[in-house]
């Protein structure tokens, strides 16, 4: 798995707790960072990947995600 596009996460070094929000609509801080964030589609497609369950990955929320695969899913 090559995760070297970690090295230039907008995030790195940010609280780690912001990506993390108790909802959805706590998580727009989360995602003004991941919305200028130059690696946001490899972020993304890891996440969707493993299946993250939790927090925000690419700008998107767990619920987010789940509705990519599912729109992957029948389009495939
Ligand atoms: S898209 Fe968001 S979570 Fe992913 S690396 Fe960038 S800032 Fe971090």
């Amino acid at each position: 798995m090559n995760l070297s596009w970690r090295t230039n996460a907008a995030c790195r070094g940010l609280d780690p707790e912001i990506f993390y929000p108790v909802s959805d609509e706590d998580a727009e801080a989360a995602k003004e960072v991941c919305n200028r964030c130059p690696v946001q589609g490899p972020c993304l497609e890891h996440a969707l990947g493993l299946r993250e369950k939790e927090g925000v990955w690419g700008g998107c929320t767990e619920r987010e995600r789940r509705r990519i695969i599912r729109q992957r899913r029948r389009t495939a």
